[in-house]
Formats: structure tokens, sequence, C-alpha cells
């Protein structure tokens, strides 16, 4: 699903460079379940950001589904993105001044599906991810381990290939986050692949595959 080789990434700020990500190359193949880890400043993020076709890199070559994506200018990159790929974040990220229904029915909209069905399909991701009751509720008035239920739904409303995952329990108290890895361990035994950033060692468990990174290059992988 994902092959990217020798890929780069700089940000210049003023006269200093900083070389975020530095002929970074792995392979992630459809249903694989891989967790990414490293040092805070390793180039995480803007792994994700260029996997998430959200940035493109400055150099190297990235293959989403055999397809050379690493030149998309952000237009072909937003519509690869918003039929593909599902992002769940530490922070959430929920709409507060919109319901638990209406975060969700977003990315819907997005990809222009009918009212009549985005009824049916929020209904039936906030019945599986087990927040039906909360559907009129606002962000604010949930717990966390429930707002990141929500950001779950809404990740994989639009029934994506894949989901990207950047420290999913940092957080939640421990239960909460067993939770949510019980929730995209379901979604990746029911075929979704998923790539996700942590620094917590015990969900890095719950992956196939752990790949570490140091100074924006890849120094292990080891399988589980
Ligand atoms: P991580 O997610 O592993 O903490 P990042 O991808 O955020 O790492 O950052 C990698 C490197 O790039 C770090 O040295 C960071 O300071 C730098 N960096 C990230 N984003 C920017 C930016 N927008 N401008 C300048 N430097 C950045
Ligand atoms: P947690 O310990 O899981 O973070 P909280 O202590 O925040 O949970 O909340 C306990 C319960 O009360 C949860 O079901 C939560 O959704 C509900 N709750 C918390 N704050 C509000 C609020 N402002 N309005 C409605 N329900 C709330």
């Amino acid at each position: 699903m994902i092959k990217i080789t020798d890929l780069e990434k700089y940000y210049r700020t003023e006269e200093v460079q900083t070389v975020a990500l530095n002929k970074l190359s792995f392979e992630v193949k459809t249903g694989e379940f891989v967790a990414v880890m490293g040092p805070s400043g390793c180039g995480k993020s803007t792994l994700l950001n260029i996997l998430g076709l959200l940035d493109d890199p400055d150099g190297g070559s990235f293959l989403f589904n055999g397809v050379e994506v690493a030149d998309y200018n952000e237009r072909k990159r937003a519509n690869l993105r918003k039929h593909n790929i599902g992002f769940v974040f530490q922070s959430f990220n929920l709409i507060d001044e919109l319901t638990v229904f209406e975060n969700v029915e977003l990315p819907l909209i997005y990809t222009g599906v009918k009212p009549g069905d985005r009824k049916i399909r929020v209904e039936e991701v906030l019945e599986k991810m087990q927040i039906m009751h909360r559907r009129n509720h606002f962000p604010q008035q949930l717990s966390g381990g429930q707002q990141q239920r929500v950001a779950v739904a809404r990740a994989v409303v639009n029934h994506p290939k894949l989901i990207l995952a950047d420290e999913p329990t940092g957080n939640l108290d421990s239960s909460n986050g067993n939770e949510v890895m019980d929730l995209l361990t379901d979604l990746n035994d029911q075929g979704t692949t998923i790539i996700m950033v942590t620094h917590s060692e015990h969900d890095a468990k719950y992956s196939h595959r752990i790949i570490r990174m140091l100074d924006g290059q890849k120094v292990t992988e080891n399988v589980l």
C-alpha cells in the first residue's frame, strides 16, 4: 500500500536548515498494523504529514497503492486523502461547535454523500463505537475516552483503507487508552491498514511491526 524510498524533508527558517527526514525508506503492506517510535524531534510528525498527503516531501519516492504521489500538488493530494485516509490525533481535534453526529458527518459532506445516506452511515459507525447515546452532545460534554471514540468514528466513516494515528492514547488514562487500542485492533482485523506514531511501548505491542527512528532515519525495524 505504501512504499517510501529515500524520503527527504527539510525545514528552512532564517539561516538554519533542519533535516526532518533523511533518506527514510520502508514499506507497509495492505492490512498491516505498524507502529513508528522514536524520540521527540526525530521526524515522526513530519512523516505522518507526508504519508497523510497533508505535506509533500523535498526528495525521494512515495508510492501510494503503486502510484507515485511525491510530486502531487495540494489539489491532487486532497482528493486522494479524503477518499483513502482517516486520521486520529492525540488531542482528538473535534470541532467544539458541532455535535458528535455533526463531527462524524463532516467527512461524508466533503466527499459528497447525500444527506439520507449520511444519516445511515453516521449512525452505523456511532453504534459501532458505542457512542450513539451521545449523538447530540458537544465534544466538551464528553470524557476524553468518549471524545477519542468520536474521533475514531469520524476517521472511519468514509471506510478509508488507511488510518494514520498520532499518539492516539496520549491524552487518555490507561483504561480508555486500551479501549481505543482495541478499537484500532478491530478495525485492523477488518482489513484497515494502520500506521501509528506512539511513545508507548505498551501501545506498540498492539502492532505487527515497530519501526524505530532517529534523526530522520530508520534505525531498526522489528516484527512482533
Ligand atoms: P517528531 O514528531 O518526531 O517530534 P517532527 O517531525 O515534529 O518530529 O520534527 C522533526 C524535525 O523538524 C525537528 O528538528 C523539528 O524541530 C523540525 N521541524 C518540524 N516542523 C518544523 C517547522 N514547521 N519549521 C521548522 N522546523 C520544523
Ligand atoms: P473520564 O474520567 O472518563 O474522563 P469524566 O469524569 O470526565 O470521565 O466524566 C464522567 C462522565 O460524565 C462521562 O460519561 C462524561 O461523558 C460525563 N460528563 C462529564 N462532563 C460532562 C458535561 N459537561 N456534560 C455532560 N456530561 C458530562
